[in-house]
């Protein structure tokens, strides 16, 4: 079963231009997570399996 968490980031959260997976907590930069879909140890690489993805809220408010 495909289970999605979401987690809001705040300013602790991110260092330089990358993040902490929230499953293992390895560091992985955005452009890794876009580009693979996972953090630094997923895949073939290691053990997580978690799925990752970035997403942008865009908030129109009203005039
Ligand atoms: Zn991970």
């Amino acid at each position: 079963m495909n289970v999605e968490r979401r987690v809001r980031l705040t300013e602790g959260d991110t260092m330089e231009s990358g993040l902490r997976c929230p499953e293992c907590g390895t560091y992985t930069t955005f452009s890794d997570i876009i580009t693979t879909g996972q953090c630094r140890r997923g895949g073939g690489r290691g053990s997580c399996e978690a799925r990752l993805r970035v997403d942008v809220v865009v908030e129109n408010r009203p005039e």
